[in-house]
């Protein structure tokens, strides 16, 4: 009985001795770096998107057709509206796809 309590304890205690033996995970350094997105629309200090600048609210789609989250392009509320609206115009006036065919 007392050998068997003996060979449990120093199973428990084991791996404790590991775990703090393990080194410490590195905090604090470069694990990831947070770049701060910015709006494009504002850093081009266009005012107003244009339906008929397609080649910048093309930008904005995805190779598929689809309008990009403002997510993932940064884009600011007010201006991610514009870019929609422009993005439907162009689609309805044929310049920009609703889709594309799955290849
Ligand atoms: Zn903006």
């Amino acid at each position: 009985m007392s050998e068997e309590t003996k060979v449990t304890s120093t199973e428990t205690a084991a791996p404790a001795a590991a775990r703090a033996e393990r080194p410490a995970r590195p905090f604090g350094k470069k694990r990831f770096e947070s770049r701060r997105k910015v709006c494009k629309v504002c850093a081009e200090k266009i005012d107003n998107v244009d339906y008929k600048n397609f080649q910048f609210v093309k930008s904005f789609t995805m190779e598929s057709g689809k309008i990009l989250s403002r997510r993932i392009t940064g884009t600011c509320a007010k201006h991610q509206r514009q870019i929609t609206k422009a993005i439907k115009r162009d689609r309805n006036l044929a310049i920009l796809p609703y889709s594309l065919p799955k290849k």
